[in-house]
């Protein structure tokens, strides 16, 4: 099918540099040809209806979850997770195709619409259509759940799928296709293309009808640019620089816990992950000695050797490290770890305070396991300095009584109140951020809407004595509905 493969390129495990596979680099040719394929299969998987798709999604699904194992291991040797981690996520992407699988016809229903006084003999509706081919581009970290959150949305509106996984995890891009190939009744509903940025930057040319990417800041502003060029719309799930607000009525220990787990969990490699802590002075000590008791139980190390693996791409190694080193130069405190524990491929966790704002460390997503953790005054303040970031994804906030409060003054797509991540992990909740981390929403009913056009529809249900949309309208139309609209004060609608 696809022909003139120009090289290949490898994966590998981040923990021993080994090779674990080998794939093409696909050239602007070859994705081409596999977007016209997919557009040839668009109009048939379309056709199938939402009963024959939900029942195609939820076998793919179900041989996911049965080869549990297989895909957990692929994906610890592709990022260097613990395969517990990837078991995990696992289960949360295929809760994400079941969703979308069951909820795609019940959100894409024809909406019928108030007409207004003036437009009362017609029938106003808006249709839903699925918008034909969509190009999904993969981030590394989360290489099943992220790219699920487009994929499996996206399939169940009834378009076809283009996925480009990130170099870092072809293996896991390319077994997902073979397990869906084993249930599809076509070919060419869900294609993976392997290769690097510029196999990427094909796919934005491309004749796909809608992009929808996830990764970092500075790779979606160039995604955009080519998108624009060819003026194909985006979705861009970007960085962010998480900020968690703990109140002086917080439950000090869950927080702690939760925070720990949250900043270190994945060697720090989550898009939601704490990165900044913006704590009550007066339960600051409290908080900051739990949280150095707590990272020294915690250690980097290979899957089945530690709580968290190495980074794994190696150039995040000289962020992180440049991130700690900047902390401490502007002014910061290591109070856990420092600049010796990053022990490349791995990082020890790291505990930094009292870092100003203005520090790189405090501006920049670092995506490793350090956390900082500054004091506040006030709850006012905690929230003037979340929202000073030109990130904007989640937030997390600690308190028993002013949670919401403080949630709904943050500037941010998503914040779990008591917890963290959770969001993630609830498929009828839309995802994403604002800002620097992004635009568009994957997830829930608003995601799976963001592959599908609106067609308004209006029918005219009976004729009234009124002639406005024709050139035989008089003159006492005109004035009657302008006394109407003076009397209702403009409320015709
Ligand atoms: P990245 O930006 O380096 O790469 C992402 C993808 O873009 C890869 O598949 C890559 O091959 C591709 N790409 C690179 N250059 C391209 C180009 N010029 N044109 C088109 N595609 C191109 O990101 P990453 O390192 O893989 O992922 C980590 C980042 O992703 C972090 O910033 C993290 O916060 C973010 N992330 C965000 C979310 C979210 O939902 N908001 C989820 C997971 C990860």
């Amino acid at each position: 099918m696809v022909t003139k493969l120009k090289s290949t390129f490898n994966s590998h495990n981040p923990v021993t540099g080994e090779v674990v596979g080998t794939y093409p680099i696909m050239g602007k040719e070859e994705v081409f040809v596999c977007v016209s394929h997919a557009r040839t299969a668009s109009s048939k998987w379309h056709a199938l209806g939402f009963n024959a798709r939900k029942k195609i999604l939820l076998q793919w699904s179900a041989l996911i979850i049965k080869e549990i194992d297989t895909i957990a291991q692929l994906i610890s040797l592709e990022t260097g997770k613990p395969v517990g981690d990837a078991k995990l996520e696992v289960t949360i992407a295929v809760s994400h195709i079941g969703w979308a699988a069951r909820h795609g016809e019940s959100v894409m229903r024809t909406s019928f619409r108030r007409p207004g006084l003036l437009m009362s003999n017609m029938s106003a509706t808006v249709e839903r259509s699925p918008m034909g081919v969509i190009g999904v581009i993969g981030p590394w970290n989360y290489p099943i759940f992220t790219p699920m959150g487009s994929i499996s949305y996206a399939l169940a509106a009834g378009n076809t799928v283009v996925f480009k996984p990130s170099e870092f995890t072809p293996g896991v891009g390319k077994w997902l296709e073979d397990v869906f190939n084993e249930v599809a009744p076509f070919a060419d509903i869900f294609t993976t293309i392997t290769g690097l940025g510029e196999t990427g930057g094909a796919l934005c040319i491309s004749d796909i009808d809608k992009l929808s990417f996830t990764g970092s800041t500075r790779t979606a502003k160039l995604v955009a640019a080519q998108c624009a060029s060819v003026m194909t719309p985006v979705i861009l799930e970007c960085g962010g620089k998480d900020p968690v607000i703990v109140a002086a009525d917080a439950d000090i220990k869950r927080a702690v816990d939760a925070t720990m787990w949250s900043a270190m969990a994945n060697a720090g490699q989550s898009c939601i992950g704490a990165e900044r802590v913006y704590v009550h002075e007066k339960i600051a000590d409290d908080f900051i000695a739990r949280a150095i008791a707590l990272a020294a139980t915690i250690h980097a190390g290979a899957p089945g050797n530690g709580d968290y693996g190495p980074a794994t791409m190696p150039s995040q190694i000289e962020v992180i490290a440049s991130h700690i080193k900047a902390a401490i130069a502007d002014g910061g405190t290591c109070v856990y770890g420092g600049p010796l524990s990053v022990k490349a491929p791995f990082v020890e966790p790291v505990i930094l305070i009292d870092v100003p704002e203005d520090s790189i460390a405090m501006r920049e997503e670092t995506f490793g396991p350090i956390i900082i953790i500054n004091r506040v005054a006030s709850m006012s303040n905690a929230v003037k300095l979340s929202n000073e970031s030109n990130y904007g994804l989640g937030a997390n906030v600690w308190s028993r009584r002013k949670g919401k409060k403080i949630a709904s003054q943050l500037t941010c797509g998503m914040v779990a109140i008591n917890s963290t991540f959770a969001f993630a992990a609830i498929a009828s909740l839309p995802f994403g951020g604002v800002k620097d981390s992004g635009s568009g929403r994957v997830h829930g009913p608003e995601g799976l809407l963001e592959y599908t056009f609106a067609r308004t529809v209006v029918r005219t249900r009976f004729n009234l004595p009124l002639h406005l949309l024709s050139f035989s309208r008089r003159p006492r139309e005109v004035a009657l509905v302008i006394k109407l609209t003076k009397f209702l004060k403009g409320r015709l609608g």
